[in-house]
């Protein structure tokens, strides 16, 4: 199955991956998902916000156990970050079989769709449609760099945009979710006390959003004004940066700035506009609301010094997430107590969690990067969560 992916949407130069939504890349990547789900003999469905799901058992009987992830990457991602999981599913859905174990509930794998949202800068719209956390309008109004929205991306992929929506009928058929996922950190390989940590449970998911600074100043020749003429928004931007750095890290939060757009854009132009896009997290909401609250006073004080006009637009916002505390302490049991730890990362459980009992089971990443192609995981690591999979499903659903 590895080696059946590896190849689509890599990009040769940079051996990062592209997989973004509705694209070929994408499309490889869901026949192959619809490809294992036949080769098993399991039920194929495509549910109206284009999430994929392969069942073992009746769809319809309820309490089912569902575990999978996504096959979508941001910009040049790495091999693991969600593939880990669709993969891992399968595979662990093959163990049991080979052991003979009955489930007396149904069992299903899922690819949600566009968790990244590399294209259209939303993350997790196939599960935040599923979930009813994402409404029609404001899905169909997203757009990507390209300026081709949503519903003219699903449509050039095969797939009716005006179908999308809450699907609370599909949730309700879910008992719990399990979804597998690398590690994105170092959590599990920083473990002293000698112990080997392959796998994690996940805790609970920092609350994070994602704000637009739009820094409005004036565009001017780099040769003929005089820098006391200037309104120069890169300035503001620049000196916001730095803040965000300071105020996160005395608040013990984290605050990106990883997207920056700039009009005109030359290099002998003084910027007109500076567009920043500021990713943060935190522990807790409070401190989350303090973090950017303090970042965007730090742009507007400087701003009033440039001579810049500093706007702030909250495009996203996901709240703490706690996963089901019955569900996670039923996990690390059955896999004999294994780490319990936190992330700073969104992830379709994330999404999922408000509806239904959902639980994450981290795998080892040496380097703890992520959302880069030196992600990495070993094998034996990689097969000790397809264990680890396959003993929280039997517990779940065979019993
Ligand atoms: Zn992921």
């Amino acid at each position: 199955m590895w080696r059946d992916l590896a190849p689509i949407g890599r990009n040769t130069t940079t051996n990062g991956y592209r997989r973004y939504a509705w694209t070929a890349a994408d499309t490889d990547c869901r026949a192959w998902f619809q490809a294992q789900t036949e080769a098993r003999g399991l039920t194929y469905e495509l549910d109206r916000n284009g999430n994929q799901w392969a069942w073992l058992g009746d769809p319809t009987a309820g309490d089912a156990v569902v575990t999978g992830s996504h096959l979508d990457s941001v910009p040049d991602g790495g091999a693991f970050d969600g593939p880990l999981g669709v993969v891992s599913s399968f595979a662990a859905l093959d163990e049991l079989r080979a052991r003979g174990a009955h489930p007396t509930k149904p069992l299903a794998i899922v690819n949600f769709g566009d968790e990244e949202g590399a294209r259209f800068g939303l993350a997790c719209v196939g599960s935040r449609l599923t979930a009813g956390q994402l409404d029609k309008d404001r899905a169909h109004a997203l757009r990507d760099a390209d300026g081709v929205t949503l519903p003219q991306a699903m449509e050039r992929a095969g797939y009716d945009p005006e179908a999308i929506g809450p699907d609370p009928e599909r949730l309700a058929r879910i008992g719990a979710f399990v979804e597998l996922h690398i590690e994105q950190g170092r959590a599990l390989d920083d473990t002293t006390d000698g112990k080997d940590t392959p796998v994690g449970v996940a805790s609970a998911i920092w609350p994070h959003g994602r704000w637009r600074f739009d820094f409005h100043g004036e565009a001017n020749h780099a040769g003929t004004t005089r820098l006391e003429d200037r309104r120069d928004p890169m300035l503001t931007y620049a000196n916001t940066v730095l803040a965000a750095r300071k105020k996160a890290r005395t608040a013990g939060a984290l605050a990106t700035f990883g997207k920056v757009g700039v009009e005109p854009n030359g290099v002998n132009a003084i910027a007109g506009l500076v567009r920043g896009w500021l990713d943060s997290r935190a522990p807790d909401e409070e401190t989350l609301a303090a973090v950017v609250g303090e970042i965007e006073r730090a742009a507007v004080e400087r701003g009033q010094r440039d001579g810049v006009d500093v706007r702030v637009t909250r495009e996203s916002f996901t709240p703490v997430v706690e996963f089901a505390h019955d569900l996670r302490d039923q996990l690390s049991g059955l896999l004999g107590g294994v780490p319990v730890l936190p992330t700073g990362a969104g992830h379709d459980a994330g999404i999922l969690s408000a509806s239904v009992p959902t639980a994450m089971l981290f795998v080892r990443n040496p380097t703890g990067v992520s959302h880069s192609p030196a992600e990495t995981a070993g094998e034996d690591d990689c097969l000790a969560g397809v264990a680890a999979l396959a003993q929280v499903l039997e517990g779940l659903a065979c019993h």
